[in-house]
C-alpha cells in the first residue's frame, strides 16, 4: 500500500514522503506480456526469440465513460495502437521477420497502402534487416518520410497498389527476399491470431459474444477466426464469438458480396475515403473473410467517413485512445451492427482499435531512397546504383 506519510519542500519543489523500507519494492521480476506468450501455437522452433522489440500484449480497455455514453455495459476496446508502429500490422511484421532471421534472410519486402509499410520499415530497422517497400505513387510524403527515416528503400509503382503487390512479389521470388505481403505469407495470419488469444485471456478465459473488426485485405478478421477456432480445438471453449467486419462505404467490396448485391463504382473508390488502412478494392483474402463471418454467425457492415470521424472523436474524448479513421472503424461499425440487429448493446462486445497515424519527426522524405519503378529492371538498377555507397545495396537476399 502506498500510504503517503507527509511531504517535504526541497528547493521549492514539494515531494511526497512514504513509510520507507525494503518491502516497498516488489521482489518478483515483471513478466513482459507479448504475443510470444503463445509460441506453442506459433510456427517458431524453441530457442530465444530474435525479434528485439516487444509486440502485442496490448491492453483490453473497459472504457467506462464510453460504455456509459453508448449504453454498452460490457464493451471492451482492444487497443492495437499500442504496438511500436501504432498498428496491428506489427504482429505480422514481427513473426515474418522472426521466421526470416531464423532462415538467414537479410532483406524483407512488402507492398502496402501505408501501415504495413511503416511497420515493415520499423521492424526491419530494429532487427537489422533491409526493407524494400512498394507503394502506390499516391502514397503520402509523410508516410514516405517515416519509411526512409527508418532506412527503408521505397519504390512507387505507377499502376497503384495492385502493381506494387506484383512488383514486390516478383522481387521476392527473383532475389530470394523475405515476402511479407499480406494474404500471401501464411505467417501473417498466425501472428494476427494472437489477438484472439489475448482477448480470451484478458476476459478471464472467457470469450466475448461479438468481436468487431475493420476489414481491408482480410487477414485481421480471418486470423481472429482462426485464433478463436484454435481455442475450441484446444478444448478451452466450445463456441466462437460472432465476427462483424467493417468497411468504408466508399470502398466496400466485401459488404456488397456479403449481402449478395452488385457493388457500384462509387463504392469501390479507395481514394474517396479517409480510411486508407481498409480501402482495398480487391481484398487479398476476401473469400476467406466471408467464410469466417458466415461460420461465426456474424455479418459485414459499411460505415461512412463521418461515422468513422465521430468514432475517432469518441475514442479520444471518452476513452483517451487516439485512432486514425480506419482504426476507429470498429466503433463506427458497432452502431451499424446494432441498427441491423447483428449485435445487442447488452452483450460482451470487443472492438479492435487497429491503428493510429504516426507522425514523422521530419515530414520530408529522403529522395535518394524513393524511386518510381515500373519494372523489376528499374528496381535492380536503382538498388545497384547504391552499391558501394555508404548505404550500399546488392539485390541478393
Ligand atoms: C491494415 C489495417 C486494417 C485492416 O487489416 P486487414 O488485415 O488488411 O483486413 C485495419 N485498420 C488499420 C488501421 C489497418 O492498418
Amino acid at each position: 500500500m502506498g500510504s503517503v506519510t507527509g511531504s517535504v519542500d526541497l528547493a521549492g519543489c514539494e515531494r511526497l514522503q512514504y513509510d520507507y523500507g525494503p518491502d516497498r519494492m516488489p521482489k518478483n521480476r515483471p513478466v513482459l506480456f507479448t504475443m510470444w506468450r503463445y509460441r506453442e501455437l506459433l510456427p517458431i522452433p524453441d530457442g530465444p526469440v530474435r525479434y528485439p522489440v516487444p509486440i502485442g500484449g496490448t491492453p483490453l480497455l473497459h472504457a467506462p465513460a464510453l460504455r456509459h455514453a453508448l449504453r454498452t455495459p460490457h464493451l471492451w476496446l482492444k487497443d492495437e495502437t499500442r504496438n511500436p508502429s501504432a498498428s496491428n500490422k506489427d504482429r505480422a511484421t514481427a513473426l515474418v521477420i522472426e521466421d526470416g532471421l531464423r532462415h538467414g534472410l537479410r532483406t524483407i519486402t512488402t507492398a502496402s497502402t501505408g501501415n504495413a509499410a511503416v511497420s515493415t520499415a520499423f521492424g526491419a530497422a530494429a532487427a537489422g534487416m533491409r526493407a524494400v517497400i512498394f507503394v502506390s505513387t499516391d502514397c503520402s510524403p509523410e508516410k514516405l518520410a517515416l519509411m526512409t527515416q527508418a532506412g527503408a528503400w521505397v519504390f512507387q509503382a505507377r499502376g497503384g497498389y495492385a502493381a506494387a503487390v506484383d512488383l514486390s512479389r516478383t522481387a521476392a521470388r527473383t532475389f530470394g527476399w523475405l515476402d511479407r505481403n499480406t494474404g500471401v505469407n501464411p505467417v501473417t495470419i498466425e501472428a494476427k491470431k494472437t489477438v484472439a488469444f489475448e482477448v480470451w485471456e484478458q476476459l478471464g478465459r472467457r470469450l466475448p459474444d461479438v468481436v468487431i473488426v475493420p476489414v481491408g485485405d482480410g487477414p485481421t478478421l480471418v486470423a481472429l477466426e482462426k485464433g478463436f477456432a484454435e481455442l475450441v480445438s484446444c478444448g478451452l471453449t466450445t463456441r466462437q464469438p460472432r465476427l462483424i467486419g467493417v468497411q468504408a462505404d466508399r470502398c466496400q467490396p466485401l459488404v456488397r458480396a456479403w449481402l449478395g448485391e452488385p457493388v457500384r463504382p462509387a463504392e469501390l473508390d479507395p481514394a474517396a475515403t479517409l480510411a486508407g488502412g481498409i480501402a482495398v478494392v480487391r481484398p487479398a483474402i476476401g473469400d476467406a473473410v466471408l467464410d469466417a463471418v458466415r461460420r461465426t454467425g456474424g455479418g459485414m457492415v459499411p460505415v461512412t467517413d463521418d461515422a468513422m470521424l465521430s468514432a475517432a472523436a469518441a475514442l479520444a474524448g471518452r476513452a483517451g485512445v487516439g485512432a486514425e479513421p480506419a482504426g476507429a472503424a470498429a466503433l463506427a461499425g458497432l452502431e451499424a451492427a446494432v441498427e441491423r440487429g447483428l449485435a445487442d448493446r447488452s452483450e460482451t462486445l470487443a472492438l479492435l482499435v487497429t491503428g493510429r497515424e504516426l507522425k514523422a519527426s521530419d515530414a520530408t522524405y529522403d529522395p535518394r531512397r524513393v524511386t518510381v519503378a515500373e519494372s523489376l529492371d528499374d528496381v535492380e538498377r536503382a538498388l545497384s546504383s547504391r552499391r558501394g555507397t555508404t548505404s550500399g545495396f546488392s539485390c541478393s537476399a
